[in-house]
């Protein structure tokens, strides 16, 4: 009962000195973790009528759907290595402070909220064996950056789907410069042969979930479904909490 008076005040004195705030507006809120009604206004919820295979709302493309709808021209043209892709929110410049802070700043009291807004673009999707698996950093980037964003949001998430989060699989083989500025062509060159997997036993036969922060052009994305494939995956979706749906300054 004491330790617990003690936290109370504890966190009473925290809010005291550093009074939770909108990590969009910068105005305060009731709890950290909480948006404000404006931060709210600003988040490009995606919703269906979306490309049963990269989950692309259809507005933006609605000329390129395919007859019956469901998938988008690119998909069409050029089938991606994941079996489908989801997320819930649109990347666009009102979102990046939620995503630079979460990338940069230590900022992780929105995860519980960013993975009930991943949950929620999965619907119907997950099966019963699904394993989560985050794009990792190369170990030098870890230890410089202390924490894994990708590995951050899997574990959230992996708590509200009570399913296993795999980090030990899926490995950065290979440093590679910053993805920041470069075109498709370029993201591609630039992380190609960069990931491997160890112990492929632990992915195969199942159902893998890739989890990331941002979905730009699919080039890291595409390389590590590469190889969670090559070891024996039975299917692979994509999670991330955001995803480009037009051209947009690319510079995460
Ligand atoms: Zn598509």
């Amino acid at each position: 009962m004491r330790d617990k008076k003690a936290h109370g005040a504890v966190d009473f004195m925290a809010r005291l000195l550093w009074p939770p705030e909108c990590p969009l507006e910068h105005v305060p809120v009731d709890r950290a973790g909480h948006l404000s009604p404006e931060g709210w206004a600003k988040l490009d919820f995606i919703a269906p009528p979306c490309c049963r295979s990269c989950g692309l709302p259809f507005a933006y493309e609605a000329a390129g759907a395919g007859e019956d709808g469901l998938l988008c021209a690119s998909c069409i043209a050029q089938p991606p290595r994941f079996d489908w892709l989801r997320a819930p929110l649109v990347y666009d410049d009102p979102v990046k402070p939620l995503v630079l802070g979460l990338k940069n700043a230590d900022r992780r009291d929105m995860l519980n909220v960013f993975a009930r807004w991943m949950l929620r673009s999965l619907d119907g999707l997950v099966q019963e064996d699904a394993v989560l698996v985050p794009v990792p950093l190369h170990w030098m980037r870890l230890l410089s950056r202390r924490y894994n964003q990708a590995a951050l949001l899997a574990q959230a998430l992996g708590h509200e789907l009570g399913c296993p989060v795999e980090t030990g699989s899926l490995y950065r083989k290979r440093r590679t410069p910053s993805q920041a500025g470069r075109g498709t062509k370029g993201r591609r060159r630039n992380i190609a042969g960069a990931f491997a997997v160890r112990r492929p036993e632990r992915l195969a036969g199942r159902q893998v979930i890739l989890v990331d922060d941002v979905f730009t052009t699919g080039a890291t994305v595409s390389a590590c479904c590469r190889m969670i494939k090559n070891s024996g995956a039975a299917c692979v979706g994509v999670v991330t909490l955001c995803r480009v749906v037009r051209d947009v300054d690319v510079t995460i």
